[in-house]
C-alpha cells in the first residue's frame, strides 16, 4: 500500500491538487489507475514461462527475502502468481476453485503467433532459395 501511495503521490505532486483541475476528479483517476497497476497479475504466458523453468529447473521458484511481500515473499503459487504468508495458507489454497482453474488454464496450449495468424487466415510462403547452391 505504501508503494502505490508513493507512486500517486509522484504522479500528483505531494499534495493538493492536479494542476489545471478544479476538482478532485484527475487525482482520484490517476490513484484508480496506479492501484489498477499496481494489482495487476501476471499474464498466462508469463506463468507460463514460470511453470516452463521450474520443470527445467526441477524445483520451486525461489525469491529473495521481501518485506513489502506477505510472508516475505517464501510461499508463492506459481500458477496464481501470488503470494501467501504461511505455508498453511498456502497449502489451503491449492485446494481452492480458483487455483485449479488457473492452473487449467495455465497447462493449455500456449497462444503464439503463428497461430494468431492462422486464426487470421494468413499462411507462411516457403520460398525456395533464391541462389540455390
Ligand atoms: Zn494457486
Amino acid at each position: 500500500m505504501m508503494r502505490i501511495f508513493r507512486e500517486v503521490s509522484s504522479l500528483v505532486g505531494a499534495m493538493g491538487r492536479v494542476p489545471g483541475s478544479k476538482n478532485n476528479a484527475k487525482k482520484k483517476k490517476v490513484y484508480k489507475k496506479a492501484v489498477k497497476t499496481w494489482c495487476r497479475p501476471r499474464d498466462l504466458d508469463q506463468v507460463q514461462d514460470d511453470m516452463e523453468k521450474e520443470v527445467r529447473n526441477g524445483k520451486k521458484l525461489e525469491f529473495e527475502v521481501d518485506d513489502d511481500l506477505p510472508g516475505l515473499g517464501q510461499y508463492y503459487c506459481t500458477p496464481c502468481a501470488r503470494h501467501f504468508d504461511t505455508q498453511g495458507t498456502l497449502d489451503g489454497h491449492v485446494s481452492t476453485k480458483q487455483h485449479k482453474r488457473r492452473l487449467k488454464e495455465a497447462k493449455q496450449e500456449r497462444y503464439t503467433q503463428d497461430i494468431a495468424d492462422l486464426g487470421a487466415g494468413k499462411t507462411k510462403e516457403i520460398l525456395p532459395p533464391a541462389h540455390p547452391k
